[in-house]
Order: structure tokens, then sequence, then C-alpha cells
């Protein structure tokens, strides 16, 4: 039985009463870095560090077991769950010897959400959380700092309401209301950046983001410590489901189910003074990979600074001058943190007074490049053998090897206009857009676009997917656009603080040069340069070393895709194939480490010149006579395409499909195109007018398509299976003496006789032919899977096939009922809504199409033991689609070109995933 049950779909159940919901971190800890399903990765990662010694600030996390909770109980939480937080807040106060809403000495704790895979900046943060305007005085007191009190008090206000009491910018254009509060305020008092505005100043602002609050809520600013723990606690949980978090889930796969945990931590302050300081490191670089300590900080500012781009932060390297001390302490924590957690870590950091802590550590996120690079130097390291490198890599990245880039000889005449920080690599082009509706509109519209943006905030996602590239005024490399371009996979420069964006005029300035929306931008990733202008691109080095133009020694890139590939094919069971239809598709897909073509799509064959003519005269025929004149001119291209492919393919197995499509899809659409066919077949316009309308049909799709053309006129199928025996014999016979073993496949069927039917003609020309041309040709007909009733009686259908192939596309449509052309009306609210986790078009449905698989493959093989089977529909390039296959026990996969590496790395991991 085939054995290929979802994996991701567990639910968790409801926590009984006995449930524990809280764990504590610090002095006792409760949990460690396994726990990431219970206490997110946040709080799993917290835990472990505090086991191993590293300097985290006590705290707790609630579990995402109360997340599931509160969903199915209208948002509301367990019984037990106040004392537990409130003796968890009282362990905290022992251990710090301080008081939650105490006059003197008060305790202030961060409050953040931290689900099972990280999703970075997509849920809610507050910092700051304790503060009222009693316990300001207290902390300015112990501090001996008032104007850091005030600083953290008109923080913590601006975030609770904004966050919690929901005050923000109403439209896309309207700047930040607090924002504007606090601009209008330095402006009152002359001064130009935050950290100048004195006591009396940020007491002011304070008062003004009150009734900010009050006028916008008709609620006041909560005084009562506890109230506003809850509030911020029912805030993060209700971050789970808003719009954007959605969004990530669907671009990543995470199952709406798994909800997120919530950390309360003391917080501790980088805002402090002069000696304080609070930073984002990484162990290495995230945007290449290069084993370099990575990463930036803001003296005297608080955590939120750095990752929103307020100010543009100091590169980690100036910290061993300007805080010598605490770098020392900064690099041992890096050391530590990769040995013990294996990988390459993102953490946040920050100094108080001198002293170091620690707030967090995840595996850092990375570009495909730098995933590869620190994959394939971990494993050289000892870090990790190969089988764990190999999974390290998301199977998607291997594609940002093989991305263009710019043009060096365009590049050279192109003007740079501004320099940024390079945060995403690559090449990217388009034309100007200043909002993320924009960027989609001129998406939609075909357009390239390079979204132009101040600083991007995670309401910009949308957006950012539709873009080349992404270009920010503000903000470091760990600013919100570096971390989701990179994960995305985009280009981007961000921190560009040489250009101007002004979002009234529609105007992007940098020094003298104007651009205004629309025009043409051009930005490099990799150095952080701005162009003018449009910007061809050229081929990676990756391809270039494929094509012959450059030296494999001379590209180190290119050794890392040759490790990881090599250690991927030595790893899979899953063939590797693609679909081409010319020959330089089919040298692509060989250099790319394609193993033989699984689908050639015949009909893509007559498009080209002439033959389209031809094709179109067969089409318009009357009676089997004129069609079969017509076919015979079709004949000697179709051969001298077939000879073209099986010499690019140098004996590895070639799939022809026959005729698939309705064959109006090759008819002109427009009069003028019927007119000038008409004349040039010599036939009346009225005639090829009324032939197109008797061929017409209502749901093309569903009509006189596939194997039904070759049962409807199986002249077609004789010319066409004459062309491809004919092909094979003259390559058999040629000088090279390649071998050729030509596989055909009958598209559509889904009853055993349809494929008899077609059997019969293919054997007798085959015959016919290799008995003519007096060789003998190895050839075996196998079927396309691609609607359910071929799936439901695959045994039938089997005892004549020699293989099946499952055309995914095909069986995705007619298995949900839905047109793989018309989803685009409804589909954006099927996603909104998570009726879809993933197009299902993109990504297998494997819990309904795949059902439908999993039935044909164990049927199929019941009925034949050696049956042959393979996947040719776009999900062949899908990985979590190959993984399914590879649990299914299918031969091959076989997907486009370009998506072979990314096909092989995803079967190399598919079976490192599911050794027994
Ligand atoms: C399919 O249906 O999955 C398939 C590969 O065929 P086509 O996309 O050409 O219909
Ligand atoms: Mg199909």
């Amino acid at each position: 039985m085939a054995r290929a049950a979802s994996k991701k779909t567990s639910k968790k159940s409801s926590p009984n009463r006995n449930s524990k919901f809280v764990y504590t971190f610090g002095k006792k800890t409760d949990g460690n870095a396994t726990m990431r399903e219970l206490l997110g990765g946040k709080g799993a990662n917290l835990a472990e560090m505090a086991s191993i010694g590293l300097p985290v600030p006590p705290g707790f996390t609630i579990s995402t077991e109360v997340c599931t909770y509160f969903y199915e109980h209208g948002r509301q939480y367990p019984k037990s769950l106040k004392k537990d937080v409130k003796s968890a807040i009282a362990s905290i106060e022992s251990q710090l010897k301080k008081g939650f809403g105490a006059r003197s000495n008060p305790l202030l704790v961060s409050v953040r959400s931290g689900a099972r895979d990280s999703m970075p900046g997509m849920m809610d943060t507050i910092l700051n959380l304790g503060l009222n305007d009693e316990t300001v005085e207290g902390l300015a007191a112990v501090s001996g700092n008032s104007r850091f009190a005030w600083d953290c008090y008109r923080r913590f206000i601006q975030m609770y309401g904004d966050v919690v009491m929901g005050v923000q910018a109403r439209t896309e254009e309207e700047e930040d209301p607090f924002h504007v509060v606090l601009e209008k305020l330095k402006k009152r008092a002359g001064v130009s950046v935050d950290s100048d505005l004195t006591t009396g100043n940020l007491r002011e602002l304070v008062n003004r983001y009150k009734a900010l609050i009050l006028k916008r809520t008709r609620r006041a600013f909560p005084q009562d410590v506890m109230d506003q723990l809850w509030g911020a606690v029912g805030a993060v949980f209700g971050s789970w489901k808003n719009d954007r978090a959605i969004l990530y889930r669907q671009q990543y796969g995470i199952p709406a189910e798994w909800g997120t945990a919530v950390n309360i931590q003391a917080m501790v302050f980088g805002n402090a003074g002069e000696t304080s300081a609070t930073g984002v490191a990484f162990t290495r670089d995230p945007a290449n990979g290069e084993k370099v300590f990575y990463g930036e900080y803001l003296i005297n500012a608080q955590g939120e600074d750095v990752v929103a781009g307020v100010r543009t932060p100091q590169p980690i390297s100036h910290m061993a001058t300007s805080m010598p001390k605490s770098f020392k302490g900064l690099e041992q924590v890096r050391s530590k943190l990769e040995r013990h957690f294996k990988d390459m870590q993102d953490f946040e950091f920050t100094i108080e007074n001198g002293r170091l802590f620690i707030l967090q550590t995840r595996h850092g996120k990375r570009t495909g490049l730098a995933a590869v690079r620190i994959a394939v130097e971990m494993q050289r390291e000892r870090l990790m053998n190969q089988e764990t490198a190999l999974l390290k890599i998301p199977a998607e990245s291997i594609d940002s090897l093989l991305v263009p880039v710019f043009d060096p000889k365009a590049l050279k005449a192109a003007t740079v206009i501004a320099r940024g920080l390079p945060a995403g690599p690559g090449a990217a082009t388009g034309r100007i857009a200043f909002t993320a509706a924009t960027a989609e509109i001129e998406t939609r519209k075909g357009n390239k676009v390079v979204l132009c943006r101040t600083e991007t905030s995670p309401d910009d996602l949308k957006g950012m997917l539709h873009s080349q590239g992404i270009l920010t005024s503000r903000g470091g490399v760990s600013s919100h656009a570096a971390l989701v371009a990179r994960q995305l996979g985009k280009v981007c420069v961000c921190g560009a603080g040489d250009i101007n964006i002004n979002y009234e005029k529609r105007t992007l300035t940098a020094g003298k040069v104007v651009l205004n929306e629309g025009d043409y931008i051009s930005i490099d990733g990799s150095t952080g340069a701005i162009y003018k202008g449009l910007i061809e691109s050229a081929d990676s080095e990756v391809k270039r070393v494929l094509e012959g133009s450059l030296r494999p020694k001379s590209s180190y890139t290119y050794e890392l895709f040759q490790t990881v590939m090599k250690w991927a094919d030595k790893h899979r069971s899953l063939k590797i194939r693609t679909n081409a239809d010319t020959p330089g598709m089919a040298q692509q897909a060989v250099a790319f480490g394609a193993e033989g073509i699984g689908l050639c799509r015949t009909e893509h064959m007559f498009f080209d010149g002439d033959r389209i003519d031809y094709m179109r005269q067969m089409i318009l025929a009357v009676d089997e006579v004129q069609r079969r004149a017509a076919l015979k001119k079709l004949l000697p291209f179709q051969r001298k395409d077939f000879v073209g492919l099986f010499k690019a393919m140098n004996g590895r197995p070639v799939t022809i499909r026959l005729l698939d499509p309705p064959l109006h899809e090759f008819l002109p659409h427009d009069d003028v195109v019927r007119r000038q066919l008409a004349e040039k077949l010599g036939v009346p316009f009225d005639f090829v007018i009324d032939r197109i309308k008797a061929l017409h049909e209502e749901n093309p799709m569903l009509g006189c398509r596939g194997c039904r053309l070759g049962i409807l006129y199986p002249e077609i199928t004789e010319m066409q299976t004459r062309a491809i025996f004919e092909a094979a014999a003259q390559i058999i016979r040629g000088q090279n003496k390649v071998k050729v073993n030509p596989e055909i496949m009958i598209p559509l069927v889904g009853f055993r006789e349809e494929l008899a039917d077609q059997l019969r003609t293919v054997h007798r020309i085959a015959q016919e032919v290799m008995k003519s041309r007096k060789v003998k040709i190895n050839y075996t007909v196998g079927t396309m899977v691609e609607v359910p009733r071929a799936a439901i009686t695959a045994d039938e259908i089997a005892k004549e096939a020699d293989f099946f192939s499952f055309g995914t596309n095909d069986l995705t449509q007619t298995t949900l009922g839905l047109s793989r052309d018309d989803m685009g009306l409804f589909y954006d609210e099927y996603q909104r809504k998570e009726i879809y986790s993933q197009n299902p078009f993109a990504s297998l449905d494997q819990t309904g199409v795949g059902k439908l698989m999993e039935f044909a493959v164990d049927s199929g093989r019941s009925s034949k033991k050696d049956l042959k089977l393979g996947i040719c529909g776009e999900h062949a390039g899908d990985p979590s689609s190959i993984d399914f296959c590879h649990r299914l026990g299918l031969n091959y996969v076989s997907c486009s070109p370009p998506r072979v590496p990314i096909a092989r790395l995803a079967a190399a991991q598919a079976k490192l995933r599911n050794r027994e």
C-alpha cells in the first residue's frame, strides 16, 4: 500500500483542565529547545539558552495550547491561567527583587508572540509594559535617570496604543498618528533626533499620546498593570489571525491550527544611557553566507528601533572599538550559540549599563545563496553531517544561485544614482511603485515593478510579493524590508539615505535626479547600487559555467552548487526528468541534471513558422483526405523535431505525448488574421469562419481534446507515431549509434478502451516503420492519469499501459471541478479565508487529489507489478509535492528545466526525511 498521508495535518487537541499552560525560564526553567510545538520557537529557545547558562532575563511562556483554546472558546482563556500567570510574575519579581506595578523599583516586562516557525514582524509585540503614571516615577528614582523613565513610558504608550488599542494610520498614505504627534512636538522643541528630547518634552509627549488615544478610541490608556498585561496577551493571541500573519502562513505553508505562544519577559534597557545599547546579530552573514560576525546595534536605544528602521544603526564591527568589553562578550555568545544550536543563529541582545543580555535566538533566516554556503561550510567545519546539511537548505533556495545578475556591459553604461545597503542579492529592474497597492496593480497589468518606500511595514507584504525588488531609504540590514525580502528571495537594497521618497508628489529624488512613479529603476541587492533606468540582466555564474562561458574554478558559487547537487544525487531515489519540447530546453535541462524527458508536449511544436499554417489546414479540413494531405506536410517537421530532441537527450529516456489540446486553440481569433489564413490556404473567408464556428466548444477543456482527438482522427496519431519512429530509426542508423527508446504517452484517458484504441494505431505504425527501415526500436506506450476515472479504474487501464504519468494539472482541475485558467475571481477570497492552504495548482492537494493518486498507484501496481510511475504536472517542481511523490513510491518526477536542480535537492530531502 502506498503510504503518503500528509504530515502537516495533525491538529492539537484542546487542553484539558489539568494541562500546564505556563512554562518559566530563568532560575527555574521548565522547557527546552525541543518543545517548539508547545512553547513556540522563541519560548523554546529562551528556555534552552537559560539552561545552558546564557544571560537571559527571566520570564515565562504561555503555551500554544492556550492559543488554540482562545480561538475555540470565543477568545476566553482556560480558568487556571490567571492564577498561573500571577505566580509566574511573582517568580520574576522575587528573582529580580522588583514589583510589578510597584511604585519603587517597578518590574517592566515585554510581551511577544512566538510561533513554532518564526514569522518575523507578522505578529504583535509590546515592550515596557508595567509603566503607568506612578511606576514611571519609580523607574526614574531607581535608575536615577528620569529622562530614561519617561522615554520608556512614551514608547510603551505608543506601542500599546497602536497594537492593543488600534490607534493606527487609517489609509496607506496617512502617516502613523503617533509619529505625527512626535514630529510636531520635535519641531516645536526645535530638535531633530529623538534622543535630544528633554524629560519635559517627553512628559508632554506622554500627555499628547494619551490624549490621542482617548480621542481615537474614547477609552483612557489603562493604568492598572494587570489590565495592561491581559490586554497585551489578548492582542498577541489575536494577531495570529491578522491579515499579514495569514498571508505569511500561506506563503510558507504554516498551518493555521499551530497557533502562537506568548512570551512574557523582564525588560532590560538598552536605552539606559551611553553604556547601553541594543542590537541584532547573525553568527554568519545572512545575505551571502560568509563566516563573519554580522549585525548592527544602536547605542542608547530599544530593540524595536533597530528592527523598525527608525534610526540607521552601526555595523556590529564598530562595537569592537566603541564598547570593546561588551563586544568580546558578544563574540563568545556568537560561538557558543553556533556550537550549541548547530546552525547560523540570528539573535537579539541588549546591553544595560555595560551588562550583556540575550533576548532571543533562532535559526537565522537567510538568502538562498547563504543557505547553501552555510550548509556546505558547516559540513566542512564538522558542525553537521552531510544529511543534516542537505536538509538545512530549503530546496527552493537553489534557485537563487541561478538567478540573473546585471549584464556587465549594460552595467558599464548605467548611472549609479545612489547606494544603499545590500540586503537581498540579485539584480532587479522595474517601474517604480510607491505603495504596495500600486505594485500589485502594475504587476497584474504585466509590468515589472520595484517597490520604493521610506521603510516597509508588515502591511507591505503583498506588494513586496508582487515586486521584482524592494528599495528603502531608511533602516538597516535587519529592518523589516531586509528580513522579509531575504525570505521571499527578493532583491533588496535598504537604508539608502541619499534618496528621498516623497509619497505626496510621487517622486524619488537622488541628488539632482528626480524619478516619478512608473519610471524605470534598477537595484543590485548584492552591491547596494541603485541605477536610473532599465538595465538588462545577465545569466548567473552557475549558468555560465554550465554553458561553458566561465571556468568552473573561477566560481565559488558553482562549487557550492555542484557540491549540493552531488550530495543530493547520492541520497535521492526519485529520478528527475524534465518537461521539454525543444532541443534547446532539453539541453538546458540536461545541464541542470535532468535524466530524461518526462513530457514533450507535441502541440508546442506546431506554433513555429510555416507549420502553424499546415496545422490550421489540418484542423479546417472537411474530410479525411484533406486532413491527411495537411498531415503529410507536417510529418517532416515533426520528424526533424524528434531527431533534435533524441540527439539532445543522447540516449536518455524521452516521453512523447500525442496531440492533446482542443484544436481550435490553434485557430486565429481576429478577422484580419483569419482573412490572411483564408488567402494563404486558397479558401473563401466564409469557409474559415464557418469551420471555426463548427469547431466551437462551450467547455473546451472538457471537450474534444486528449485521446479523443486521436480516436476521432486516427490519422493524427498515425502521423505522430510515424514521425517518432522514423526519427528514432534515423538516429539508430546514424553514425553516432545513440540509443533511442521512445515512450509514447496517450493523454486524457479515462477508459481502458480509449487507450486500447490508440495502442492499436501506435503498434501498427511502429511495426510498419521498423519493417520498412529494417530496425528494431524498443518502445513503450503508456498513459497520463489526468481524470478521476483513470485513477479509479487504474487496475483496468494498467493492463494496457507500460507506464502512468500523473498529469496533475488536469487531475487537479477535474478533481476539484475547477478550471485551471479561471480561478482568479475567487482565489484571493479563498486564500484569505484559508479554505485553500496553498494554490492547488502549485502545490498538490494531498488530501484530495493525492488520495486519488495513492489509489491509482496501488490499483495500477496491483494489476501490473512493474508499472512505471511518474508525474509531469507543474507540481513535479514543488518540493512538498515531490516529498509526497516520494512517499507514494513514484519512479520519477518531471518538471520544467529551471526547476530541475530544486527537484534534485527536494527528492534527496524527501528520502532523508522519510527514512524509517
Ligand atoms: C497535466 O495535465 O498535468 C499535464 C502535464 O498536461 P497539460 O498541462 O499539458 O494539460
Ligand atoms: Mg493535461
